[in-house]
């Protein structure tokens, strides 16, 4: 049994938690290696640009981030989170949107060149796991987490188990149909949720209220000032979140559903829409217990922290 399928510890610590772990987050853009404590806080941490177009170069920026956090009083074992379509045994990439990676042997190869066991997961994954390890999850037993950023991410944690299905690729909340025969969404199909509830979407809809192009800045300030074609785009966004969350709790029945990502910084703004959406469209069961719907807690920490966490776990598994 894999870690991914197993339980996360409720209520008792596992022994080596006093230990810090590291974590590192392998994004698009920009990796990042933190040292975590065990009760998920940051202690210290490093980044660097990430050569997504040099699969070994990256291994290198990997290796020199690490050595700097390397230390004696440190678990051995790291965890990642990667921004990649993995298969279910979490040793290699499937393929990643924005790093050259193509079934590419990704535990392999980092346990090479870090010279120590390592754990991959994917990077929404991983957030979950931060989320109801340590942030806006804490002491759910079932969490639905949406990352409303660039594109839709998902978690699902059920039972205290990471969801990471048969194939390695499950919880792709994102691509959830909202519209039958909508917008043409980069995954290959028809009117998927990203395409109606990521940023970008928020960036065009406003676009389409205003007449005119907006960037993603300019749409904070109008949304923080309060204009109506901003804030009309906002609430389009959360609708379409809550209908596609009435059909996520149908399956998966979570105590506690948190939002992340860029988006859900917009807060109540976003958060009340998307309640009278979600209510009008579960009212008939209105004698079901409703989940809790919260913003996530721990920001762009989430990924390394997350890696962080199920090092963590795992340490504590071989123990
Ligand atoms: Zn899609």
């Amino acid at each position: 049994m894999r870690w991914c399928r197993r339980a996360f510890p409720r209520g008792e610590r596992l022994s080596l938690s006093v230990v810090d772990t590291l974590g590192i987050d392998i994004g698009g853009t920009k990796i990042a290696v933190a040292r975590v404590s065990g009760e998920g806080q940051v202690l210290t941490s490093v980044s660097a640009p990430t050569p997504a177009d040099d699969p070994a170069a990256l291994l290198q920026v990997v290796a020199d981030l690490v050595a700097n956090l390397t230390a004696p009083d440190v678990a051995p074992t790291v965890g990642v989170a990667c921004a990649a379509f993995m298969n279910e045994t979490r040793d290699r990439v499937y393929l990643a949107p924005n790093i050259a990676w193509k079934d590419y042997p990704l535990l392999d190869e980092l346990e090479a060149v870090l010279e120590r066991p390592v754990v991959i997961e994917n990077d929404a994954n991983a957030a979950g796991v931060a989320e109801f390890e340590h942030g806006a999850g804490r002491g759910a037993r079932s969490m639905v987490m949406l990352t409303i950023g660039t594109g839709v991410g998902g978690a699902v944690i059920s039972e205290g188990i990471l969801l990471t299905g048969g194939f390695g690729v499950g919880a792709e909340l994102g691509h959830v149909i909202v519209e039958p025969n909508g917008r043409l969404c980069g995954c290959g199909s028809q009117g998927c949720l990203e395409q109606y509830a990521s940023g970008t979407a928020l960036v065009r809809e406003a676009a389409q209220l205003l007449g005119r192009p907006v960037e993603p800045d300019e749409l904070r300030e109008l949304l923080a000032s309060g204009a109506p074609q901003a804030r009309e785009a906002l609430v389009s966004v959360a609708r379409h979140i809550g209908r596609a969350l009435v059909t996520l709790v149908a399956v998966l029945d979570p105590d506690v559903i948190v939002l992340g990502g860029g988006v859900s910084d917009a807060g109540a703004a976003l958060i009340t829409p998307l309640h009278e959406e979600f209510a009008r469209h579960y009212g008939p069961y209105s004698e079901r217990p409703v989940p809790r719907i919260v913003t996530a807690s721990m920001g762009n920490t989430a990924g390394v922290v997350g890696a962080a966490t199920l090092a963590r776990l795992t340490q504590g598994e071989a123990s």
